[in-house]
Parts: structure tokens; C-alpha cells; sequence
């Protein structure tokens, strides 16, 4: 009897290491791919131009995971250690509070979600399981204390944080919060101030269903925006937040440029004309976006870039300088969101020569490789501020 407890306990407690401790890390590890390849081999030109870069990305997930960010990792695409290695200066951190079983680019309904059970397994806090709201705010303060153990990052409230960051070459990083789907509201527009105060200073306001703002760009109807919607989208740009419509039916975008003189971003996506798929938005939409002064960041994932090797990336970079303009084309990775890249944070060095290889100017570089986003952060964020 005593023999069998003793079994019983010891597979217990296998069952729950296996649970809490590998299982994590091996999702984590499978889902957040780096294909394997052998190092990149950069130019002298590139490798002098990227030391001298101001580098930001406007959609990294790696929140959602529990691997150190604070430590050199080997697995997933990002940390502080490899963005600040590439120079990264402003990185865009998004909130990913619910995806539905069997995802796709056409039709997901919201009846299903997979990020409960991530929650339970990375051991999240016991609120986080039932509440969307409770994950954003729960993806805030893992930042926050980020920002307290470390001066290699500051959170971005105002434009006066990332000039005061920037001033000086060896500062902290940036880190900007955003929402990836404004169901965090939870239908509440109570909510929206909560979320400001915890930082959060990006509002995208869907994923891949229709939510209480309107619809998605991959959910059942593609309807525009609602009555909430409208007050959510109006009352945060009051508040000074910059609203992404990276995964927003293209009415919903129509709806937001007719409702807000500011400008949007599409934080990460591809250019439909240089690769045809559902993801990307329409070429007319992209360049609407753009001459009211918004921002597309181009992903680093084949399903948006139709090849995603350092080459084939910067070549869709190109398509998006082609089509819009060189002042409003960034880098928009998706790290860690659950994609397979074929360069991780560390390896940023690669855009820029392949940039450079297809004839960008060193100034055109630049500009793609992070001050056209700095440039509209600056402009775009609080001006003065909070207290
Ligand atoms: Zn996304």
C-alpha cells in the first residue's frame, strides 16, 4: 500500500513538473521557430551603417511567454539581451489575450479560446484564467517589472520618455504597450482608461474574430465598426493612443480613417500587391492609411511576405517603400508570435544588408529600420507629461 502511494506521488509530481516546467518551454520552443541556418554573413558597409542604428519594431508577442526576457535566451525570437545586441531601441510589445481553436486568415468565430490553457500552464495569476482584462493588465506588469529590475528598458508613457531614452546612445530601450485586440476591454469603456494607466499606449483593436469594436479582418461578416467601437476608437485618441488596425476588416479601417484625423499603424502585415493573401490589406487602403500619416510595419513571416528570407523580407520592405512611400514603411516583425522566422532578434544586422544590397540608400535604411517610427512616436504619443 505504502509502495503504491509512494508511486503515485512520484508520478504525481512527475506529471506536474512535466506540466508547469517542460511543457511550457517546449510550446514556447515549438511555436516561436527560428529555422535553423548557418550565420549570416554581413557586409562591412551594412555592419558599419547598423551599429549606427536607431532600430524599432512596432509588434513583438514575446509577453505571452515565460521564458527571462531579461536573459539571452535559445529559444523563441526575442529578449532584451538580443534586441538591444541589434540595436532595437523602440519595440512595440503587444497583448495577445485570446485566440480561437483551429486560427486562420478566412473565418475564426469567438466561441473558442486557446489562451486559457496557456494561461493555466504558464501558471498565469488565477484571474488571468476567466478575464480578458486581467491578462492585459497581468502582460503590463510583467513590463513594468521589467522596467523596475532593469535599466536597459523604460516604458514609453509620453513623447518625452522616448526623447529623453534616445538622447543618449547607450540609453534603455523603449518599450511601447499594445493591445492585440481590444476585447481586453471586455465591452467596458471603463476599461480603456485602466489599460492607459498600466501603459498601455497602442490600441489594436482586433485579432482574428469580431469583437465588441466591430469586425476582424479574418471573422465571420467583415462588418464595420459599432456604436462601442466608434466611442473606443474616438476616446483613445483623446487619450493620446495610436490605434492599429493590423487585423481589422477593411471596413473597420475605412470606419477609423473617416472617424479620427489621426494617424493609424498596421503593425505588422505584408503588401497585397507584392504578395497576395487574405492578411494583407487591400494596395488602395495601405496608401489611404499612408497619406493621412500612418505607419505599415512588414512582418518577417512568409504567410505575409510570400518568402521569409532576410532577402525576401527586405524585398517586401521594398514593395511597401514602392507603394507608399519611404517615410511611412517599418519593421512590423511578429516575433514571438507564433510564427517561424529565419532570423531572430539578435540577427536585425541582415535587413540592413539586404537593404542595402537591393540599392536602398544608408538614409533610406535608416528610415525603415526605425526613425520613421520613431519620428511617428514622437509626434504621436501624450506630449506632455502624465503626472
Ligand atoms: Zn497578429
Amino acid at each position: 500500500m505504502r509502495t503504491l502511494l509512494t508511486i503515485l506521488v512520484v508520478v504525481m509530481a512527475a506529471v506536474l513538473i512535466g506540466v508547469f516546467r517542460i511543457l511550457p518551454a517546449y510550446i514556447d520552443n515549438d511555436m516561436n521557430v527560428v529555422r535553423p541556418h548557418a550565420p549570416y554573413q554581413i557586409s562591412e558597409d551594412a555592419a558599419q551603417l547598423h551599429a549606427e542604428l536607431r532600430v524599432a519594431d512596432l509588434h513583438s508577442d514575446m509577453l505571452l511567454w515565460m521564458r527571462d526576457p531579461r536573459r539571452w535566451n535559445n529559444r523563441g525570437h526575442t529578449d532584451i539581451p538580443r534586441l538591444a545586441h541589434s540595436n532595437v531601441r523602440l519595440q512595440v510589445f503587444a497583448s495577445v489575450t485570446k485566440t480561437p481553436a483551429g486560427q486562420n486568415y478566412d473565418s475564426n468565430t469567438a466561441d473558442t479560446d486557446n489562451i486559457t490553457a496557456l494561461a493555466m500552464v504558464q501558471r498565469w495569476p488565477v484571474d488571468t484564467w476567466t478575464s480578458l482584462y486581467a491578462r492585459a493588465r497581468f502582460h503590463a506588469r510583467r513590463l513594468q517589472r521589467l522596467e523596475g529590475a532593469a535599466d536597459r528598458l523604460v516604458i514609453g508613457r509620453n513623447a518625452t520618455d522616448l526623447e529623453r531614452a534616445l538622447e543618449d546612445p547607450d540609453g534603455p530601450m523603449v518599450a511601447l504597450l499594445a493591445t492585440e485586440g481590444a476585447h481586453s476591454l471586455e465591452g467596458q469603456i471603463e476599461h480603456l482608461q485602466g489599460l492607459y494607466d498600466e501603459g498601455y499606449r497602442v490600441l489594436g483593436l482586433h485579432h482574428f474574430f469580431d469583437n465588441e469594436l466591430g469586425g476582424s479582418l479574418h471573422g465571420l461578416g467583415g462588418h464595420g465598426l459599432t456604436p462601442f467601437g466608434e466611442q473606443v476608437v474616438l476616446q483613445a485618441v483623446e487619450m493620446g493612443m495610436v490605434i492599429d488596425v493590423a487585423h481589422s476588416s477593411h471596413q473597420v479601417v475605412r470606419d477609423v480613417l473617416a472617424l479620427s484625423d489621426k494617424p493609424v499603424i498596421v503593425s505588422h502585415t505584408g503588401i497585397y500587391g507584392h504578395c497576395q493573401t487574405r492578411r494583407n490589406l487591400p494596395d488602395e487602403l495601405m496608401q489611404t492609411i499612408a497619406a493621412e500619416g500612418g505607419l505599415i510595419g512588414i512582418g518577417f513571416w512568409a504567410d505575409v511576405t510570400c518568402d521569409d528570407s532576410p532577402a525576401g523580407v527586405a524585398r517586401a520592405l521594398l514593395s511597401a517603400v514602392e507603394l507608399v512611400g519611404i517615410d511611412h514603411v517599418a519593421l512590423g516583425s511578429d516575433y514571438d508570435g507564433t510564427i517561424t522566422a529565419s532570423f531572430d532578434g539578435a540577427e536585425l544586422s541582415v535587413l540592413t544588408h539586404e537593404l542595402l544590397r537591393l540599392g536602398l540608400t544608408p538614409d533610406e535604411v535608416a528610415s525603415i529600420m526605425g526613425e520613421n517610427a520613431i519620428r511617428f512616436f514622437l509626434a504621436n504619443l501624450p506630449q506632455e507629461t502624465d503626472e
